[in-house]
């Protein structure tokens, strides 16, 4: 590889300077969530236009799913093509309507940052052709909505509610749900589709409560403060000072709509993002019009498959994703005596050094771009992809405050002290993403309990075990989605759409063949553990030498591949179709009833 791997040990030296300034401050990576007075300001909805006060509901219903996202409408629209009426259906949904993460947030410049032709879920069954490659937030939240006509699922939802208990109850073979409405709902599946971003952090600054200023969360917009819309047209920051915390993919949306209204922005980074171009445009309508049954799956399988490595022949998707990966996989094809750990490198090399090139190109001061190049490794982080967050830094009102991975110190009451100085500001954005500290069951906000008589968080602290990270022994009738031991999916749509697609033709075929119970057996779960484990993807090695983040969870000696199956999101469903239904019987205990 001579020439371009020469640079490598330096690369790597500068990668460990970047991971040691991250981890220097103890406590900088933790996060709080808003609890209290913090939960009442940066964990409302701002978007509900009443309390959502109603009489409680008590139902007996075949199928009762747990959120109204992506994942929850996927079930939904699943489980009814799959033969379940409408009326036998009832998601449960905290926010006013369906959409999840797209209901929540609604920042000025939010876009998907996967294809919207392979993100956005049902496409073909609702007959909708995204407008643009990469859709913007109202597009994303209002084919949510049309997703829940489509099926009829805003009939029986409930929405502005949350559940309090599930407890199985094995002599009516129902799962048995009690909300904060007071509800009641019988329900013989359950599915949990209640995601992971539904809930705002915030960073363990001191602090938090002493601004005096204006202050909100990206994913709870204030547009009474700022005026304007998802467009932008911020009116009312013209005479504002903005702060911006975080620089992750969030910020990389929103910071170029605040810059053009604000009168000041100042972007406070821990750690920079790599910044990919985007090349947003509109649909090709004769390609929309020509499109072949099956299409979307084939799209995102082709995207996926390139993304795994694999030579896909024809690169559909065609952007900084796919580009990328698809460069490496032909040169591993023509250089196939190098080894592994040097193919990753190179990948690495070529990928990143592009990132950090493209900053040199278009962020005029020379300090400035040094400043916001990523020393890390490609899959270090989630790539981020924009065509004018860096420029936005050669504008005379913008400010990058680099803390230089220690992140900002303090919050006072006219303004965040970083750097040892303080910055003053009437109003503090905090782009500092989602929760995630209280693990799945956190998100779901209660416990269920199992046939016997076994809370969930201590099943799986006792052991953390699964089939296919869905189905779980001692919850009978209950469908896991999106959880550890399935796939995490580049487009997450994936995962979720192939999981509650096996999860509605359980039902089916429990339904059509009087099964009234369902219970996934030790030995299946066993089973799954030693496929997992034949596939297991060794990271260690690579995450060393990331910075802390997501991924490495925060700097630790685990990788968040460690707990999903290695073998790659479109292998993993072709484990669920060998398995669906040849060996359902070999894994599950059934009970006619
Ligand atoms: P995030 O990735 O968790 O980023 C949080 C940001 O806050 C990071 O830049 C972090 O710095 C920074 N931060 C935390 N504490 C700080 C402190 N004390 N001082 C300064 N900075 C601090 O959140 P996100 O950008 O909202 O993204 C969350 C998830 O949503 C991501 O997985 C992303 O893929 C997804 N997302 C998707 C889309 C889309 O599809 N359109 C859009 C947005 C987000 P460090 O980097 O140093 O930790």
């Amino acid at each position: 590889m001579g020439e371009e791997t020469g640079n490598f040990a330096e690369i790597h030296r500068k990668y460990r300077e970047e991971r040691d300034n991250r981890l220097q401050v103890e406590g900088r990576a933790a996060y709080v969530l808003p609890e209290g007075e913090l939960a009442d300001k940066y964990d409302n909805d701002p978007w509900a236009e009443t309390d959502g006060a109603r009489d409680p509901v008590s139902r007996d219903i075949e199928v009762l799913i747990v959120g109204g996202g992506i994942g929850g409408l996927l079930a939904g629209g699943n489980v009814r093509q799959h033969g379940v009426p409408a009326d036998e259906v009832c998601i449960i949904e905290r926010g006013a309507d369906f959409g999840g993460t797209w209901y929540w947030n609604r920042y000025p410049g939010l876009s998907c940052d996967t294809e919207s032709h392979c993100y956005l879920p049902l496409l073909e069954e609702t007959g909708y052709v995204p407008k643009e490659k990469y859709s913007h937030g109202p597009e994303l939240f209002e084919h949510c909505q049309r997703v829940g006509r489509h099926f009829g699922l805003y009939e029986r939802a409930l929405f502005q509610t949350r559940i309090i208990s599930a407890e199985w109850d094995e002599e009516a073979m129902r799962w048995i749900v009690v909300t904060d409405r007071g509800d009641k709902i019988r329900a013989r599946f359950m599915m949990m589709c209640a995601g992971a971003t539904n809930v705002p952090k915030l960073p363990s600054t001191p602090g938090l409560s002493d601004f005096a200023g204006h202050s909100f969360h990206t994913m709870r917009w204030d547009y009474d403060y700022t005026g304007g819309g998802s467009e932008g047209g911020m009116a009312n920051l013209a005479d504002k000072r903005v702060g911006v915390i975080g620089t992750g993919c969030t910020a990389i949306q929103c910071v170029p709509p605040l810059a053009k209204d604000a009168k000041e922005l100042l972007v406070f980074q821990r750690t920079p993002s790599a910044v990919n171009p985007r090349g947003n445009g509109p649909t090709d309508p004769a390609w929309a019009a020509n499109l072949k049954p099956g299409w979307q799956m084939h799209r995102m399988e082709n995207f996926l498959n390139i993304l795994s490595g694999l030579d896909e022949g024809e690169d559909l998707v065609d952007d900084a994703w796919t580009r990328d990966f698809a460069a490496v996989t032909h040169y591993l094809d023509e250089h196939a005596d190098v080894p592994p750990a040097e193919r990753q490198e190179l990948l690495d090399m070529q990928a990143m050094e592009k990132v950090r090139a493209r900053i040199d190109r278009e962020v005029t001061d020379p300090a400035t771009a040094e400043a916001l190049k990523p020393w890390y490794g490609l899959m270090c982080k989630r790539p981020t992809f924009h065509d004018s967050y860096l420029k936005t830094f050669n504008r005379d009102n913008v400010t990058l405050v680099d803390t230089k991975g220690r992140g900002v110190e303090r919050i006072v009451a006219d303004g965040i002290v970083a750097n040892g100085e303080l910055h003053k500001l009437d109003c503090i954005v905090f782009a500092t993403g989602f929760y995630t500290g209280g693990g799945m069951l956190g998100n779901w906000g209660f416990d269920p309990l199992g046939s016997a008589g076994e809370r969930l968080s201590a099943r799986w602290a006792r052991e953390f075990s699964t089939l296919h990270g869905i189905h779980v022994s001692g919850f009978p009738n209950m469908f896991v989605i999106g959880s550890s031991q399935g796939v995490l999916a580049t487009t997450r749509t994936y995962d979720m759409m192939i999981q509650t697609e096996l999860g509605a033709r359980v039902i089916e075929h429990c339904r059509n063949e009087g099964l009234a119970r369902a219970e996934v057996t030790p030995a299946g779960e066993q089973r799954w553990q030693e496929e997992m484990a034949a596939v297991r993807l060794d990271l260690k090695q690579y995450y060393l030498d990331c910075t802390p983040g997501l991924f490495n969870i925060e700097g630790s000696e685990f990788q968040i591949w460690d707990f999903y199956y290695g073998g790659g999101p479109v292998q993993y469903r072709r484990v669920l179709d060998d398995w669906f239904p040849t060996h359902f019987e070999r894994d599950m205990a059934v009970k006619r009833g």
